[in-house]
């Protein structure tokens, strides 16, 4: 088999450590879980609008919860984060528990960064942040990320039910996220065999259980079908990382707080194009046109965009030429170097074709 660093170079590869359960029902392990981490006293960041299953949680959890966090943001504001760390230092906690999406992880994953505390995470979209290793905090308008093995949570718990009342159109665009980090994982300067795969498995979970999610939101199998897809996303990501793709929406959601997850799924078709146009990764774009069961990547991910239902241009989440203009700049300062370095030019021809989504 061919090697699979970009240009056929050596390959280095280090599997991250932790522990997945995944499974129908499986959030009645938590407890048991929290035990085996040691943890005594967590602090339970809720990060769903609806309360039932965090209020299930500390129910399981007892007496070994000590307090409830329910303020959680997109993008992770680093006020937020200041008042969190608080609570965790006055309630003498040693762990972190956390039921919602990346939002409620990133939470978590900050104050695990500034304390060391272990997070147990349980996932109810398809962020796929739980698995993987990167922090990201908003401040003064911009998004700082990085990565340190200190916030990847120990214990990750996926359980489809807890999926089944996301609303569709947070279902469609956090799957999406998850497809453009199976996307960008393969195109990185640490893609490797390892991360090919289950990326290219990953985005054909997501496919067809995305697909049928938006059918039918209560289909537990297609509910479980893109989980499945989610967390093999996220643990793409996790070692592949990120580049052209995820600098443009970072900055479109630091600096102009547009939401996350639809970014994504406008944005991917764009840079797949843009690297299609000059004639880079063509490995990678096979492979993801073969996962997609398409000619073409850039055809395979609009079919779903459009099957999905997602917001078809920047414009419609909220972004203006001034702000494009704004945005090109900020990409090519952080110079992404996968899957091509950009110049400002290219940035912003990118984001003009995603402004207007033609
Ligand atoms: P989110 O966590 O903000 O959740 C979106 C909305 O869905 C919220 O209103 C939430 O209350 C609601 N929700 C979540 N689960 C639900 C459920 N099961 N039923 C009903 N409502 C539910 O969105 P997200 O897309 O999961 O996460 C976005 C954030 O995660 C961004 O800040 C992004 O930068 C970050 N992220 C980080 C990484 C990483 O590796 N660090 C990876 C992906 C995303």
């Amino acid at each position: 088999m061919a090697a699979s660093g970009p240009d056929g170079a050596r390959v280095e590869y280090e599997a991250l450590r932790g522990r997945v359960l995944f499974g129908c029902g499986a959030r009645a392990a938590v407890p048991e879980e929290v035990e085996r981490l040691g943890v005594r006293r967590v602090v339970l960041i809720d990060g769903l609008l609806d309360g039932a299953p965090a209020r299930e949680l500390e129910d399981a959890l007892g007496a070994r919860r000590v307090a409830t966090i329910g303020d959680v943001r997109q993008h992770v504001p680093a006020a937020l984060v200041a008042q969190a760390r608080e609570t965790a230092t006055a309630t003498g906690a040693d762990g972190l528990a956390t039921i919602g999406g990346g939002s409620a992880v990133g939470l978590a994953k900050a104050i695990a960064r500034a304390t060391g505390l272990p997070i147990l995470a349980v996932p109810t979209t398809y962020a796929g942040s739980e698995m993987t290793p990167i922090w990201g905090i908003t401040s003064d308008g911009a998004k700082t990320t990085g990565r340190d093995l200190a916030v990847l949570p120990k214990t990750v718990v996926y359980d489809p039910e807890l999926t089944v009342s996301l609303p569709v159109p947070v279902t469609a665009a956090s799957g999406m996220n998850a497809v453009a980090h199976c996307v960008g994982a393969m195109w990185t300067a640490s893609a490797n065999p390892v991360t090919d795969a289950v990326a290219a498995e990953g985005i054909s979970s997501l496919a067809a259980g995305l697909r049928g999610c938006v059918r039918d939101p209560g289909d537990l199998g297609a509910r479980t079908e893109a989980l499945r897809g989610a967390w093999l996303g996220g643990a793409a990501l996790a070692v592949g990382g990120t580049a052209l793709h995820h600098k443009i929406c970072h900055v479109l959601g630091g600096a102009f707080d547009l939401p996350h997850a639809e970014v994504h799924a406008v944005v991917l078709p764009w840079v797949v194009a843009h690297a299609r146009e000059r004639g880079v990764a063509d490995a990678a774009l096979r492979r993801v046109a073969r996962a997609l069961g398409a000619e073409d990547a850039v055809e395979g991910l609009r079919a779903l965009t459009r099957d999905l239902g997602l917001a078809a241009s920047l414009a419609d989440l909220g972004l203006d030429e001034a702000g494009a203009d704004r945005a090109a700049e900020l990409v090519a300062e952080a110079a992404p170097s996968a899957p091509v370095p950009v110049t400002r030019e290219q940035a912003r021809a990118i984001l003009a074709h995603a402004l207007r989504g033609e």
